[in-house]
């Protein structure tokens, strides 16, 4: 049993990671400032003996004693991200500083929520983990990019400097239930529009393309990552790729919708195409997606059609 530390534990993926490690046997303090999170994603753990939830920002130091540091603090949609964009680059960039420094005094072992998003948009197709990435620094997505970016540099300085332990795992676009109905990520935009027969909102023309992995797939990956001795970054998504018209017809389908598409304008700097190549995932951690996105949609469906009654 270690005492394991999620930061961000409150929000989508953190609380099925606490799930998890809760049943894994682990000792879990739960940290969050409930930017997007809540304390209802929790209600399955919140009063068993070995879990405790905190509420903290990660811009501020943390004083903790844990064996192992899962760092998810940071709001993932880019509505959310970017409604306090300054304070996104803090919590990326102050959040990982505190965390290693947190890492680096009780020698922990730490894992860094990364993302696909430094690849930004993307010129190498599907992307591995030695392509470095295609970035506006300036643009209206840079706060969490470069934030990303920045955090992953900090997390190999500590490596190199200080030999820390450290893990990170480059997530690609993951969904699944407790995701917010206000998140305003596409899978749970659509779901919930196409529950309540409103308009199907695709920007652009829906060519773009994504890979949608189930959040289950996704905890599985992370919990195997964090127990291997890779200290490269894992890319971790499913590679199935689907233009965002196709999702837009698969859930209305699975949902037998009447809602009528509309296309709005493309936000800017939105990547063009994304797939991750998971080789290194597949030989280092044993690790590929299991659940197709048919399976995924049809228990995020059912989250929503629950949660919105
Ligand atoms: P989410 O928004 O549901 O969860 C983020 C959690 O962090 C929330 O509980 C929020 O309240 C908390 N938080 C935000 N700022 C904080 C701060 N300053 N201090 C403490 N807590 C703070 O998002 P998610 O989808 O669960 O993503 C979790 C992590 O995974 C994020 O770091 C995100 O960047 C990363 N990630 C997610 C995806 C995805 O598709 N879901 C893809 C790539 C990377
Ligand atoms: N998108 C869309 N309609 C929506 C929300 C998103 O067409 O209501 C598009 C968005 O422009 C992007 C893709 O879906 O091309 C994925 O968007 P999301 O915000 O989920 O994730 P990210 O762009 O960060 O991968």
């Amino acid at each position: 049993m270690s005492r394991v530390l999620v930061t961000g534990g409150a929000g989508f993926i953190g609380s099925h990671l606490c799930e998890r490690l809760i049943a894994d046997g682990h000792e879990v303090i739960c940290l969050d400032n409930f930017l997007t999170g809540r304390k209802a994603n929790l209600e399955s753990i919140a009063r068993h003996p070995r879990f405790e939830l905190v509420r903290h920002d990660v811009v501020e130091p943390l004083l903790l004693e844990v064996d192992e540091i899962y760092n998810l603090a940071c709001p993932a949609s880019p509505r959310h991200y970017q409604a306090n964009s300054v304070k996104t680059v803090k919590t990326n960039v102050l959040g990982a500083l505190h965390v290693l420094g947190a890492a680096k005094r009780l020698k922990a072992r730490v894992l860094q929520a990364s993302t696909s998003e430094v690849y930004g948009d993307p010129q190498v197709h599907p992307q591995p983990e030695d392509y470095w990435g295609h970035v506006n620094p300036i643009g209206t997505r840079a706060c969490y990019d470069e934030g990303k970016r920045v955090a992953e540099t900090l997390f190999y300085d500590y490596l190199r400097q200080h030999k820390l332990q450290i893990r990170v795992a480059r997530i690609f676009n993951t969904y699944g239930p407790r995701m917010l109905e206000n998140d305003g990520r596409v899978v749970s935009n659509f779901v919930v529009q196409a529950l309540r027969g409103e308009p199907i909102t695709i920007y652009g023309d829906g060519s773009q393309t994504r890979s949608f992995c189930f959040v289950d797939d996704l905890v599985e990956g992370l919990v195997r990552l964090m127990n291997s001795n890779c200290t490269e970054p894992v890319n971790l998504g499913n590679p199935a790729e689907y233009t965002i018209a196709d999702l837009a017809h698969k859930i209305v389908a699975m949902t037998s919708s009447k809602s009528r598409i509309d296309k709005l304008p493309l936000p800017a700097d939105d990547p063009r195409r994304r797939r991750p190549d998971i080789s290194r995932a597949k030989t280092v951690i044993g690790w590929q997606p299991t659940i197709a996105l048919e399976q995924g949609l049809g228990k995020t469906i059912a989250y929503f059609r629950e949660a919105m009654k």
